[in-house]
């Protein structure tokens, strides 16, 4: 019988989620050796019954506490895709203002009926067991993560800097440009692609496990930027990371 797997999403813009549907060919490889039950993107069918749970985006409302912890208790394995579901995200920006005055600037005068709290990542409500960074994620990730639980294998994460893969892709590197970039501390596993394509890294991937952050902001206060400025960059993706306030 193969694996049956379920994709669930939170609060986030659904970039992950098209991200595998735009696998196409591999997505037709991948389906012959999984049944996908859950998948409410792409199929009408709902199931309960998988052992491996795929939970895009980031929790921000009571409700979604418990439909979380449903999926959990059902699956064997959680995997958290994308930065919204594993590190916050984007949606964590929310946090550093009014939440209330935040619900009435979205919602306007329908926002009674819609209630809020602050953006967490999966892992402050339930055990994650792997994660797939990036937003959206990579393609491969997905792919290599997916092999690798279906090979009852532990899949390898990269835990090591961006700067690492942008200087095995040859770029030269924006600070040398009079730009400033958080790849030092983001976990790598994109193929450095902004800096590829003369972009900063902007830390969607998140922080590395142990990242020398006070170091890293002295470099960016070194390149002129102000206290705000630093802060705004690291909180751009990472507002819910520890060690960034
Ligand atoms: S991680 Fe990015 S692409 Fe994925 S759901 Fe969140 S905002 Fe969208
Ligand atoms: S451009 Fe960014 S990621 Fe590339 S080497 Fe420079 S600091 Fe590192
Ligand atoms: S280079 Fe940085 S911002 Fe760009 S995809 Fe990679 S981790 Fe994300």
């Amino acid at each position: 019988m193969k694996p049956k797997i379920g994709i669930f999403d939170f609060s986030g813009c659904e970039g992950c989620q098209l991200t595998v549907l735009s696998l196409e060919d591999e997505l037709l490889d991948l389906l012959g050796a999984v049944e996908i039950v859950n998948f409410r993107e792409a199929m009408t069918e709902r199931s309960d019954d998988y052992a491996i749970a795929f939970v895009e985006g980031t929790i921000t409302r009571e409700g979604e506490v418990e439909r979380l912890k449903g999926i959990r208790e059902r699956a064997k394995i959680l995997v958290a895709l994308g930065s919204c579901a594993a590190i916050g995200g984007i949606n964590c920006l929310k946090n550093f203002h009014n939440l209330e005055e935040v619900r009435h600037i979205v919602y306007g005068d329908k926002a009674d009926y819609f209630e809020t709290f602050a953006a967490r990542p999966l892992k402050a409500v339930v055990p994650v067991d792997y994660a797939i960074y990036g937003c959206p994620i990579p393609k491969q990730e997905f792919l290599e993560v997916a092999k690798a639980l279906l090979l009852a294998k532990k899949p390898n994460i990269p835990n090591y800097a961006v700067c690492v893969e942008c200087k095995l892709a040859e770029n030269i590197c924006v600070f040398d440009k009079g730009m400033t970039c958080l790849g030092p501390v983001t976990r790598a596993g994109c193929r450095a692609i902004c800096p590829t394509y003369g972009n900063k890294c902007e830390g969607c991937r998140g922080l590395v496990d142990q990242p020398n952050i006070n170091s890293h902001k002295e470099v960016l206060r070194e390149r002129g930027l102000t206290v705000e400025e630093v802060l705004a960059q690291f909180r751009m993706f990472g507002g819910c990371l520890e060690g960034i306030k």
